[in-house]
C-alpha cells in the first residue's frame, strides 16, 4: 500500500466524537454529570460495570445520530447494525472488551470537502462504548467508570491528508457539521483524534499518534512528529511502526509501545445485542429530520446573492450567524449584509468572545441597524458603536439614533460654516486639494468628522468642499 504514495507527507485521522446523548450506549446511566465534582463511580450500574449477567442494549438515539453523522460524510449506511467485542488488554474496561463495529461499521465510504476543494475520504465511521478514565494518584492508578459506556462515533479518513494543516482545516469542517448536526454539545462532549502519519524519506513507515485533543493540538502535534520523523531519518535511523502519545504541556510525542494491529484485537461478534436492521425507511425519516448543512448554505448563499464563496464559507461556519444573514439578506442589500455580518459582527463578537446565538439582541434589530446604514442615516462609525451596544444587550437602533443624536448631519447649512473655517485654517491643504492631492481631501473630511463627532456623511463633505473651493 505504501508504494502507492507520492507526496511528501501522509497523514490519516481517527476522530473519536462523543455523541450528544442522554443515557449511555448500552445502559440508561446519564452520560452527562448530574453535579459539578460528581464522585466517582457514582454514574454506573451493572451493565457499564460489566458485572457478569449483564444485558446492554442498544439507545436509540445513539444510532439516529451515528446515522445522522454518517449521511452528512456522504457515506452509505450499514443495512444491519452489528456490535463486536474487541478484546482489550487496560485496565479502563472491566469486561475485558470493548463493544464496538468492527465487520459492518455503521457508514462506510463517505467523504468530506476541505475549504481547497480537495476530497478527503471517510473510510468508516462506526459506534463503539467510551472506556473509564484512569486517575493517577501518587502510588496508585484508581478507575473511575462514569464516562464508560458513553457513545462515541469514531470516523476513520483516508491516508489522504498531505499537511498538519489539511488535518487542521479537517477538523475544522468536521466540528462544523457536528454542530450543524446538533450531535456534539461543546459544553458537554470530547472530541479526540488519534494520527496517524508516515513521510516519503522513511518508505511511509508510520506513527500513530494517539488522543489529540483540540484541532490546533492536532496541527502541533503534527508538526512536531514531521520534523522527528524527518530529524530520525537524517540521523540515518531506520524508523519502526509504532504508537506515540502526545504531551501538549512540552510540546513532544513520546514512544507508548510499537504498533499492534487489528488483528492483534481478536474481535468476536457479540452474542449480546442482537442484530438491528435499519431499514430503508427508519434510514430515510433521519435523512428528513437533517438540517441544510453548511457546505449546502454556502452554495446556496454563493447562488442567491452572488457573493463570494470565502465570504459565505465564513458566514455559513456558524449556525446562528447563518441564520442571521438568510434573514438579513431577505431584506436589506446582501452585499451590506455580508460586509456588516461578516466582518463589523464578527469582530465585535470575536472581542466579547461571543457567538451570535448567544447575544440577546435579534435579526429584527440587526435589520433596523442595517437599514440606517443603507439609508446613509448614520455613518459607518455609529452604526459600529451600536453593534457594539447590541451585542450587550437587545435595543431598537432607531429609537438609540434619535436619543443620542446620531443621524447625520448632510445638512449644508450646518457644515458649510465650518468648512469654510476650516478653508481659512489650512491655505496648504487647500492648495494640495487644488493641485489634486486625494490625501488633502481626506484632511479636510477627517477634520469634519472630528468636530461633527462623525456624524457627517463623508461623501457629502467632498462635495461642499469643492463647491466652495470652484472645482
Ligand atoms: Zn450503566
Amino acid at each position: 500500500m505504501s508504494e502507492s504514495f507520492t507526496s511528501d507527507v501522509v497523514i490519516g485521522l481517527e476522530i473519536h466524537v462523543e455523541l450528544n446523548t442522554r443515557t449511555k450506549l448500552f445502559c440508561g446511566c446519564s452520560r452527562i454529570p448530574l453535579r459539578e465534582n460528581e464522585p466517582p463511580n457514582s454514574r454506573t450500574c451493572p451493565t457499564c460495570l460489566g458485572m457478569p449477567g449483564a444485558k446492554p442494549v442498544v439507545n436509540k438515539a445513539a444510532i439516529e445520530q451515528g446515522i445522522k453523522l454518517a449521511l452528512a460524510l456522504h457515506c452509505s449506511i450499514a443495512p444491519t447494525l452489528i456490535f463486536s467485542r474487541k478484546s482489550y488488554f487496560y485496565p479502563d474496561l472491566s469486561k475485558n472488551y470493548q463493544t464496538s463495529q468492527f465487520e459492518i461499521p455503521l457508514g462506510s465510504n463517505g467523504h468530506i470537502r476541505l475549504p481547497s476543494g480537495k476530497t478527503v475520504g471517510i473510510v468508516r465511521a462506526h459506534l463503539e462504548e467510551d472506556p473509564a478514565s484512569l486517575v493517577h494518584k501518587g502510588a496508585y492508578s484508581l478507575v473511575d467508570y462514569n464516562r464508560s459506556g458513553d457513545p462515541l462515533c469514531e470516523i476513520v479518513t483516508g491516508p489522504d491528508m498531505n499537511s498538519p494543516e489539511e488535518a487542521r482545516e479537517l477538523m475544522k469542517e468536521l466540528i462544523t457539521v457536528l454542530h450543524y448536526l446538533g450531535v456534539f454539545d461543546a459544553s458537554t462532549c470530547i472530541i479526540k483524534a488519534d494520527a496517524n502519519i508516515s513521510i516519503k524519506e522513511s518508505g511511509y513507515v508510520r506513527s500513530e499518534v494517539k488522543n489529540i485533543t483540540g484541532f490546533k493540538e492536532i496541527e502541533r502535534a503534527l508538526c512536531y512528529e514531521v520534523e522527528r520523523q524527518r530529524d530520525a531519518v537524517k540521523r540515518g535511523e531506520q524508523l519502526v511502526q509504532d504508537t506515540r502519545a502526545w504531551d501538549a504541556v512540552k510540546g513532544v510525542t513520546t514512544r507508548m509501545r510499537t504498533k499492534e494491529t487489528e488483528a492483534d484485537y481478536g474481535y468476536i461478534i457479540d452474542p449480546d445485542l442482537v442484530p438491528i436492521t435499519l431499514s430503508e425507511e427508519f434510514v430515510n425519516s433521519i435523512k428528513d429530520s437533517m438540517p441544510e448543512l453548511h457546505f449546502e448554505k454556502v452554495k446556496k448563499f454563493v447562488e442567491e446573492h452572488s457573493i463570494p464563496e470565502e465570504d459565505a464559507r465564513i458566514l455559513a461556519q456558524e449556525l446562528s450567524l447563518a441564520h442571521l444573514f438568510e434573514e438579513v439578506a431577505q431584506r436589506i442589500d446582501p452585499k451590506l449584509a455580508v460586509r456588516w455580518l461578516r466582518h463589523e459582527l464578527n469582530k465585535v463578537l470575536n472581542e466579547s468572545e461571543k457567538v451570535w446565538s448567544e447575544v440577546e439582541a435579534d435579526e429584527s434589530q440587526i435589520i433596523e441597524l442595517l437599514e440606517l446604514v443603507d439609508e446613509k442615516k448614520i455613518t459607518d462609525i455609529s452604526a459600529r458603536e451600536i453593534l457594539a451596544e447590541l451585542i450587550k444587550r437587545p435595543f431598537s437602533p432607531k429609537e438609540y439614533v434619535k436619543e443620542k443624536g446620531l443621524e447625520v448631519v448632510s445638512d449644508s447649512s450646518a457644515l458649510k460654516p465650518l468648512l469654510q473655517k476650516l478653508i481659512e485654517e489650512h491655505p496648504q491643504a487647500v492648495e494640495d486639494v487644488k493641485s489634486g492631492e486625494p490625501k488633502a481631501i481626506n484632511f479636510f473630511v477627517g477634520k469634519v468628522m472630528k468636530e461633527t463627532k462623525g456624524q457627517a456623511s463623508p461623501a457629502q463633505v467632498n462635495k461642499l468642499l469643492k463647491e466652495l473651493l470652484d472645482l
